[in-house]
């Protein structure tokens, strides 16, 4: 998969997908399965293809977000930060 033709809303099925009014969406995290409709969930950041879970309060590019649906990663193992590069 290409960072450049895959957007990080791909990853995710579009009846998962909970359109914010800011235009970013929420779903519920493929993690730790913290739920989009109290304060939890994830945020996926549409322009940066950055998520956020809200629980770990941590964040991730596009392919964690993948690996992260794929259970390669957990999101307590995320980066603390959205401009960090790498962990
Ligand atoms: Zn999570």
């Amino acid at each position: 998969m290409s960072d450049k033709k895959v957007k990080i809303t791909d990853l995710f099925k579009p009846e998962e997908l909970t359109e914010k009014s800011d235009g970013n969406f929420k779903v519920i995290c493929p993690s730790c399965g913290s739920d989009s409709t109290r304060y939890g969930g994830m945020t996926l950041f549409v322009e940066s293809d950055i998520s956020f879970c809200h629980e770990a309060n941590k964040y991730f590019n596009l392919k964690e977000t993948f690996a992260l649906i794929r259970g390669y990663l957990k999101c307590i193992e995320g980066r603390e930060s959205q401009w960090l590069k790498k962990f």
